[in-house]
């Protein structure tokens, strides 16, 4: 094929991303006049079911993106845990580039999840910017010291009840692996949910805590993984697996085998990952409400906490280590909480 010939080819593809793009600024027009604007003319050609279906899964998971719109909406809603919700102020400018950018990787709902540029605001884990001082880091930070159904929580005396089962619905999906300067996190592709309490929460991206930030009747895990869903009302939903020492995790390896060479940067891995890997045997589970476990704490968050444990092997739990060796909020107070829990 001559060079002609493959830019021909490619223009469909080209053409598709672009509408993309458009569809999936479209539902973000309301709050960011300027891009509307500039988005307009395209709008009535775009073309297509493909382009409509493409743009679906972006609009769905729309919520995580509105950080970015911070200008517009001031309050900082809850943003996929652990990302930090304040970005810099409207950088219009900015953002419509990178979009297209990813638009044209045909992963246009990743827009979604930006590779978070570190957190403008720092944060960490100890001495004076840690945990007991986040609430006084920003105003936006301020439920880190004022909520009253915050997270982890030591989980003891449950309602023991018949809880119905969780449906997860897990399949094999492309990944990619950021340090965001707090933790190792894997954003999500494809469509990964779970059903529970009448609603569906989809997939958006898991991390690791080391120690386990939850406690079980007081016992702390070496670690534990954070799956994030969101439901299509932006409603967070955490499911947390613990993790103690024994057989190597296959999920976990895949996750460390793309461990990203500098934090901020997002690498896509070259194999799909199967999230039924890391759910435990038994699905048996704690549920609470409680709120995310990083700055800004923002609360209505629902917590499932897995029963039973999976294991990672030793090499696995010491290579986190080295990167994080600690990056668990302490135990906050449970504060009469309705805790329940399967039989
Ligand atoms: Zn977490």
């Amino acid at each position: 094929m001559n060079n002609i010939a493959r830019i021909l080819a490619a223009l469909p593809v080209l053409a598709l991303a672009l509408t993309t793009t458009v569809s999936a600024e479209e539902h973000k027009s309301a709050e960011k006049p300027a891009a509307s604007a500039k988005a307009a003319p395209a709008i009535p050609s775009s073309p297509a079911a493909p382009a409509t279906a493409a743009a679906k899964p972006a609009a769905t998971i729309a919520p995580v993106a509105t950080p970015k719109t911070a200008a517009a909406a001031p309050v900082v809603r809850a943003p996929a845990e652990p990302v930090v919700a304040p970005r810099p102020r409207a950088k219009p400018q900015s953002a419509a580039p990178q979009r297209v950018a990813l638009a044209t990787t045909a992963v246009a709902e990743k827009a979604a999840e930006p590779a978070a540029p570190p957190h403008t605001l720092h944060w960490s884990y100890e001495g004076e910017t840690g945990p007991r001082a986040w609430a006084k880091l920003s105003p936006e930070f301020a439920k880190c010291g004022s909520g009253e159904r915050q997270s982890p929580i030591d989980i003891r005396d449950g309602m023991k009840l018949d809880l119905e089962p969780i449906s997860f619905e897990y399949r094999p999906s492309n990944f990619k692996v950021i340090d965001n300067g707090h933790t190792i996190q894997a954003n999500v592709g494809g469509w990964n949910a779970m059903r529970v309490m009448g609603r569906r929460f989809r997939l958006v991206q898991f991390h690791f805590h080391r120690p386990s930030e939850e406690a079980i009747d007081g016992r702390q895990f070496e670690m534990v993984v954070h799956l994030v869903h969101k439901d299509s009302e932006g409603r967070l939903g955490v499911v947390a697996v613990l993790v103690e020492g024994g057989a190597r995790q296959p999920a976990i390896q895949a996750v460390l085998n793309n461990l990203p060479l500098e934090k901020g940067e997002e690498v896509p891995a070259a194999t799909n990952l199967d999230l039924t890997q890391i759910l435990p045997e038994n699905k048996k589970y704690f549920t609470y409400m409680g709120s995310l476990t990083t700055p800004p704490c923002s609360e209505d968050v629902l917590w499932i906490v897995m029963q039973q444990p999976v294991q990672a092997s030793a090499d696995q739990l010491n290579l986190f280590s080295r990167i994080y060796p600690m990056n668990a909020r302490p135990i906050q107070a449970a504060g009469g909480r309705t805790i329940k829990e399967s039989n």
